[in-house]
């Protein structure tokens, strides 16, 4: 019995098990009324969006400070920084 496994074979590693973790949910915060977006139905303040600026932070749900310029809004989060986008007309 010269052809049995040498300490050369490739062990079973526990790498194969990692695609099985599901990915995490993070509960972010509607930027409008500022509730977990998990809580309710935030239809009317998607619609509410689309044409005025978010006023709560998506992460922390600070109140933002808001500022427009035309279409173009930007608003700041003490904590996570600015962010701008544009509302449509
Ligand atoms: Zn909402
Ligand atoms: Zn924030």
């Amino acid at each position: 019995m010269s052809d049995f496994p040498t300490a050369g074979d490739p062990a079973p590693t526990d790498s194969d098990t990692l695609g099985a973790i599901p990915p995490v949910v993070t509960v972010t915060y509607c930027t409008w009324c500022g509730d977990s977006l998990t809580k309710g139905s935030h239809v009317t303040c998607r619609a509410n969006l689309e044409h005025e600026p978010p006023r709560h932070c998506s992460s922390c749900r600070r109140e933002l400070r808001v500022t427009t310029e035309g279409s173009r809004w930007s608003a700041v989060c003490k904590k996570h920084g600015e962010s701008s986008g544009e509302l449509s007309a």
